[in-house]
């Protein structure tokens, strides 16, 4: 049984049956039969129905945000936000899927030689519930478009958001089994991934959970991608527009209630804009207003559930028992629900919970340093490398330490970290392998056939 509990209240709002072995084992075959079909339509024929599914989102965003909002504590405002970058992503692949994957031709002695991009069939999602709708869709918007066809096991936490993705794939007039969803819990995953039918997996998720995904799915030689935890380090040099970049890290950390794989983390801020910073900070952060997700006045809800706030504040009592302190926040409401305050602590060091560990709610670590040089070596001193940011006023040093000297998928200029259905997205280390988004997410799944022609 799956239970969707609002985490602003702690109650249930519904259960929902799992699937049993032998309905897991029907809709796969039902799925892959359809792959039979799928892979040949056109690009144009699914582009239509992608365009479809575009337009039915931004229909439904109030009430697939409301939706969210009751799940899983996202407030409204950004529900909305994201349900309209969940039609972007079917927009942008409706429109150059059949681009991205056109025959590519190489020179050689034969008459003629090409690359061709083919479906390889159904593919396994595992995803988590801290974007529901938006981890779906940049998964699906290229995964469809690419001819394969898709089985979702999303976080137990949301099961109706699960449902409703199938349903809107449904009325958007896709075939009925080019999507399905799975209702089971993780440990069913391993018996999918074994599947025959099933050649590939995508996992968004912590890094425990692609470990133990990647590990099943390398067994089986099945290729997966895997998205996992990060721990983005925001470097702010002493010539950057210190109240504009306060801003936009208060922001970057409270997004979602912290809860976001991108989230900035990890505050690195040179000695000489230390003070200065730490003031417009500090009031940034103070100025969140949490409550009720539903209510327009909030910018931050709940955390999605009690148990992860409670791991959170964990994670902040072992930080100051080494030694950090807190400047705002660190205590528990005395108020239902999963909320967590912003929070900042100060003197963050190596060893401690606040610098070594991925802090998924809005808990600011913020670490002082002497110059650059200890900032870029702070900044990869950990095990994680999804985003990072960098504020400066001197674009070209700060792209030269991006390009060059930060270890990670990505890393921004005097901005946040957000992903875009037009650039690549992705980590390396312990965040995981291989991209989505862009042209390269959709060659993920795709036998990128050699053709040769004497
Ligand atoms: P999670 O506990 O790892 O769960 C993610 C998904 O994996 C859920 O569907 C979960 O199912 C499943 N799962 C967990 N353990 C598994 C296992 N051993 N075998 C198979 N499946 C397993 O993560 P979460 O709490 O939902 O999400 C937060 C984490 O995701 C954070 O670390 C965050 O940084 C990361 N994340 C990364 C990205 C990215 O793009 N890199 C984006 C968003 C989130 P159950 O719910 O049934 O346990």
């Amino acid at each position: 049984m799956l239970k969707s509990i609002n985490p602003t209240t702690g109650k249930i709002i519904q259960s929902y049956k799992s699937h049993s072995e032998k309905g897991v084992e029907q809709i796969i075959n039902a799925v892959d039969k359809t792959w039979h079909h799928w892979r040949s339509t056109s690009f144009k024929h699914r582009s239509n129905l992608m365009q479809n599914l575009s337009s039915l989102l931004k229909s439904k965003k109030m009430e697939l945000a409301q939706l969210m909002a009751l799940e899983m504590g996202k407030v409204k405002k950004e529900g909305i936000a994201e349900i309209e970058k969940c039609a972007w992503v079917c927009d942008y692949y409706a429109q150059n899927a059949e681009l991205h994957l056109e025959n590519e031709i190489i020179k050689t002695e034969a008459s003629r030689s090409y690359i061709s991009y083919q479906p390889i069939g159904t593919v396994l999602a595992v995803m988590p519930w801290n974007f529901p709708f938006w981890q779906v869709f940049r998964f699906l918007a290229p995964t469809l478009m690419a001819g394969n066809t898709a089985v979702l096991k999303h976080a137990s936490n949301v099961p109706g958001c699960a449902l409703a993705i199938e349903e809107l794939i449904r009325e958007a007039g896709f075939p009925e089994n080019v999507f399905r969803t799975l209702l089971i819990g993780s440990g069913q995953v391993k018996n999918v991934i074994k599947h025959n039918a099933i050649k590939a997996v995508s996992l968004t998720g912590s890094t425990p959970a692609g470990k133990s995904v990647a590990a099943i799915a390398g067994s089986e030689l099945k290729k997966c991608i895997l998205e996992l935890g990060g721990s983005d380090p925001y470097i702010i040099l002493e010539d950057a527009d210190l109240e504009d970049a306060a801003k936009k890290c208060a922001a970057a950390r409270l997004l979602n209630a912290g809860q976001s794989c991108i989230a900035a983390k990890r505050f690195i801020i040179v000695e000489d804009a230390y003070p200065e910073f730490l003031e417009h900070f500090t009031h940034e952060m103070n100025s969140a207003y949490f409550g009720d997700p539903c209510d327009e006045k909030s910018t931050m809800g709940p955390m999605a559930r009690i148990d992860l706030r409670d791991e959170l504040h964990q994670q902040v009592l072992d930080s100051v028992e080494k030694g950090a302190e807190i400047i705002l926040g660190g205590e528990i409401p005395l108020r239902k629900g999963a909320f967590y305050p912003p929070t900042i602590l100060e003197n963050v060091s190596q060893g401690m919970p606040a610098y070594d560990e991925e802090l998924f709610g809005p808990v600011a670590s913020v670490i002082r340093v002497k110059d650059k040089n200890e900032a870029i070596k702070v900044a990869n001193d950990t095990e994680f490398g999804l985003g990072a940011a960098i504020f400066t006023n001197n674009i070209k040093r700060g792209e030269n330490i991006a390009e060059m000297q930060i270890d990670a998928g990505c890393c921004f200029i005097n901005d946040f970290v957000k992903s875009d259905p037009r650039l690549p997205f992705g980590g390396i280390k312990k965040s995981g392998y291989g991209r989505e988004l862009s042209s390269l997410g959709i060659k993920e799944f795709m036998n990128a056939k050699t053709v040769v022609v004497k």
